[in-house]
């Protein structure tokens, strides 16, 4: 993992949100307030305005600064917590160090801190659904045989099987908590939008690993 790896991941993520416009919008208009596509791209946008400022910092630095850039262009509930994300991971990812452990550690400690100030856990049908799951596969895989492809093949479907999950699912956090049964049939939109950018960079990850057979 480097700056340049970062940045493509970066460029991922915001394709397939763009890409995916019209079912993120409609997600959040049927059990939110119909703005979360604006706060991804806004964010998106923000971030790749910094990739020059990102390409000489190490992981840790670019992971950080990601996170105030997050924190101070998002809002909705949304922004602050994926800014929580990146300001966590920063805390555990270095450079040179076993790189899937590492960052497998980063991950779940970053998902725990948006548990945190979220004051949410996973069966609330928010995009805890999507990021628990991943995080305990990430855990239970980050010892040093892994296959990564099969790696990145079960973090994809868990990340389906999450976002689905979320469509029979009462909510009892965020916007839809208030609309209570009514958000029962209804796909989460965080759910989504976590599910799509965890895909991007398992692509680009998949592609890595492709070139090196
Ligand atoms: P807002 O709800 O303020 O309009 P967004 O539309 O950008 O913000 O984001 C909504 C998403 O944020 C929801 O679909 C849900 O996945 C996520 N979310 C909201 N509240 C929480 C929470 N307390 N914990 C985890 N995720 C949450
Ligand atoms: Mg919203």
């Amino acid at each position: 993992m480097d700056s340049s790896f970062l940045i493509k991941c970066i460029d991922e993520v915001h394709d397939v949100i763009i890409k995916n416009e019209k079912e993120i919008e409609s997600l959040d208009r049927a059990i939110g307030d119909g703005d979360h596509f604006i706060n991804l791209k806004r964010g998106c946008i923000a971030v790749q305005s910094i990739n020059n400022e990102l390409l000489p910092l190490n992981n840790s630095q670019i992971f950080q600064k990601i996170g105030m850039k997050i924190l101070s262009t998002v809002g909705g509930a949304s922004g602050p917590l994926f800014a929580t994300f990146f300001l966590e991971i920063s805390k555990t990812i270095k450079d040179n160090e076993d790189e899937l452990h590492n960052f497998c550690e980063g991950f779940n400690q970053a998902v725990n801190a948006i548990k945190q100030r979220g004051k949410s856990d996973i069966g609330q049908k928010t995009m805890l659904d999507v990021l628990i799951p991943v995080a305990e596969t990430l855990k239970t895989n980050m010892g040093d045989n892994v296959d990564r492809q099969k790696l990145l093949n079960a973090i994809d479907v868990d990340a389906h099987k999450g976002v689905l999950s979320t469509k029979d699912l009462f909510p009892t956090k965020g916007r839809a908590a208030g609309l209570g049964e009514r958000a029962i049939g209804h796909i989460d939109p965080g759910a989504k939008s976590c599910q799509l950018m965890i895909n991007a960079v398992c692509k680009v990850l998949k592609d890595i690993e492709d070139k090196k057979l």
